[in-house]
């Protein structure tokens, strides 16, 4: 296993360098550094002006997208080609985020599975993976302009709760902005360590990190000891944060001056102007008792007790969830050492309080909550750059394992740069009904598509009792010892049939050949995503197919006759467009068989069709 770094750019190995840490957030994202001269971990700004950078990405209608301020003032000019908050989306389905739909002004496609969402704006279709990229890429270029050399590593954090899809995404969306992402870290480890906690190689300590950002709030209670975090448990709300004080004001004025959500849905730009003054007035509130100005020749004020009255049952719903992810930590707030403050909404001074209150004690705010994920994540970055000499780097996989999934696809289990020992587990299901064996062919590295990795072993899952397709629960693990062993284990969950095989990853490989494998892959991230791209939309497109074929055959006699000729031609114009290299083309047939079938197959509420598409087949 390796401990050193290898510097892409120059191709040499070496021990100390520079690595970015990046907090890639729901509404602002920034990159810090260690500072070489200092030492101290700084968040980049350029001369005069802040170091967050609003996650949006605006699309000129050529397809063009800018990312940032400049986008975030078409969120009302051109709400469908402006796309904020893709963090949301990050590795969930339409299945996940559709209680929620109302809540995204641009077009997130329903198509009614379980598989990836994508955006549509125009003609072209974006995964959440390519939105999330575009904000990495002007992160990178940002610092790249202001430390004037080139930035290729990065050390990326998500929240705590983000499951294993959702870390892959960030992780793939680094890779397709030319960065190498060395690790993923969760937010609240790296406000921690931004604090100096878990920096002593003896420090023991439980922390409650309350983290209320613009539009999500969560707080997570970790334990520290031997340098190592452990999440206990996390709680939130993903959809409260300061967006909703700003809104708190809002009504308190509208009520006041007797204005009506309809006067305001017929004045765009009175309604944004009435929410910008809103934020100001909460902002000023943090540091002075009243606010007073003109809005069109009103004059509008608010005091600081008035704005605490209104959001006074926000703050009771955060310090809720503190009391329910205390409960699942089995802890009682007494036993918490430390309480961590993040995110711009935790300057008001009413939410400090009834932390504080809650706890027992006094929170940590000196670090600029908006920048304190950040800063951790360069700290994070000069251990792994080998800077930090107190700090023993862990063992770490030097390429990605996984396994090939349906047209070729490489499907990562362990991700490169993740400590060891570990085990990983992910399900996978047929994609031919009966099936009744499983090829898990296992291969190391980089690239999207396996005929560009390595193959390390290959082994047959026989015995699947014949199911229709979708329905097997194939579990596969991969399990690293301390001896970077991998064992590959494969389940059938329903029958219980298993196999397993052993293999040693870096057998045979030197430095050289694994420096040479991560330069391909940085080298070819574009292609490959557009090759997984289109290879997805092909696989997704002929499940479909072949399940509205059977649902057909199976369901006729529910079917007005329009709707079979209709069907037909959806599906004929599918086929066609499959034979194409045209992953947006094959997207928006998919979508217009689906706004077709829809409605019988609802009607129908056949399980089959929406069973038999879930997972990944193999
Ligand atoms: P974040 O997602 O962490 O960038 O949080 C941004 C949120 O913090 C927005 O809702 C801002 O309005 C809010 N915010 C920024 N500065 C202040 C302040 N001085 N007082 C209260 N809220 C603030």
């Amino acid at each position: 296993m390796a401990k050193i770094g290898i510097n892409i750019a120059t191709g040499s190995l070496q021990q100390a360098e520079m690595i970015v840490g990046i907090d890639l957030g729901t509404t602002n994202s920034l990159v810090a550094i260690i500072h070489p001269e200092t030492k101290q971990p700084v968040a980049l700004r350029e001369f005069n002006t802040s170091s967050l950078v609003p996650s949006i990405v605006h699309f000129d209608e050529f397809g063009n997208p800018t990312v940032g301020e400049v986008a975030r003032q078409f969120l009302e000019l051109d709400p469908q080609r402006t796309i904020f908050s893709a963090k949301r989306l990050m590795g969930k389905s339409y299945k996940d985020i559709q209680d929620n739909a109302g809540y995204f002004a641009y077009k997130v496609i329903d198509d009614n599975t379980e598989s990836l969402v994508k955006v549509q704006v125009g003609d072209q279709f974006f995964s959440p993976i390519e939105l999330s990229s575009f904000i990495l890429k002007e992160l990178k270029q940002r610092a790249e302009h202001i430390l004037k050399t080139p930035v290729t590593k990065a050390v990326i954090t998500v929240p705590a709760y983000f499951n294993d899809a959702q870390r892959q995404a960030t992780r793939d969306a680094g890779k397709l902005a030319g960065l190498d992402v060395m690790r993923i870290v969760n937010e609240p480890t790296a406000a921690s360590l931004a604090y100096g906690l878990g920096l002593k190689a003896d420090q023991e300590a439980t922390i409650a990190v309350y983290d209320l950002g613009g539009g999500t709030f969560d707080v997570s209670i970790l334990q520290i000891s031997n340098g190592i975090f452990e999440v206990l448990s996390t709680n939130g709300d993903t959809y409260l944060g300061g967006d909703d004080l700003d809104r708190a004001i809002m009504q308190f004025w509208m009520q006041a001056g007797g204005i009506t959500m309809e006067d305001l849905k017929q004045h765009q730009a009175l309604a944004q102007g009435l929410r910008l003054k809103a934020e100001e007035a909460k902002k000023h509130l943090s540091s002075h008792d009243r606010f007073s100005t003109d809005w069109n020749g009103e004059v509008l004020s608010i005091t600081k007790t008035e704005f605490e009255g209104l959001i006074a049952p926000l703050i009771a719903k955060t310090i809720d969830c503190c009391g329910r992810a205390l409960a699942d930590a089995k802890l009682t707030a007494d036993k918490i050492d430390t309480i961590v403050m993040v995110g711009g909404s935790t300057r008001v001074p009413a939410v400090k309080e009834a932390v504080s209150a809650f706890f027992g004690k006094p929170v940590n705010d000196s670090v600029n909550p908006d920048e304190v994920v950040a800063l951790g994540a360069a700290i994070q970055a000069d251990i792994l750059a080998g800077n930090n000499k107190d700090f023993l780097l862990l063992d770490i996989t030097p390429l990605s394992l996984g396994i090939e999934t349906m047209g070729g696809l490489m499907d990562v289990l362990v991700p490169r740069n993740a400590k060891i020992p570990t085990s990983v587990g992910r399900q996978y299901t047929t994609h031919v009904d009966g099936q009744g064996s499983m090829r898990i062919s296992v291969y190391q590295g980089e690239r999207d598509l396996v005929k560009d990795n390595r193959k390390l072993a290959e082994f047959n899952l026989t015995g699947i009792p014949g199911m229709p397709a979708g329905l097997p629960k194939v579990e596969v693990q991969f399990l690293i010892d301390a001896d970077g062993i991998l064992i590959v284990k494969a389940k059938e969950l329903r029958s219980g049939v298993e196999q397993s095989i052993e293999v040693k990853p870096q057998f045979g490989l030197t430095d050289e050949e694994v420096e040479q494998m991560l330069l391909d892959s940085l080298t070819n991230a574009k292609q490959d995503m557009v090759t997984r791209a289109l290879v997805e939309a092909r696989t997704e497109g002929e499940q479909i197919l072949a399940v509205t074929e059977k649902f057909i055959s199976k369901n006729q006699s529910l079917l007005t006759q329009s709707e079979l000729v209709d069907t037909a031609a959806a599906m004929q114009a599918l086929q066609m467009a499959l034979t194409m290299e045209d992953k947006n083309l094959i997207q928006s047939k998919i979508e217009e068989l689906n706004e077709i079938s829809r409605p019988f197959a609802e009607r129908a509420m056949d399980q089959a069709v929406s069973g038999a598409l879930k997972g990944k087949s193999i």
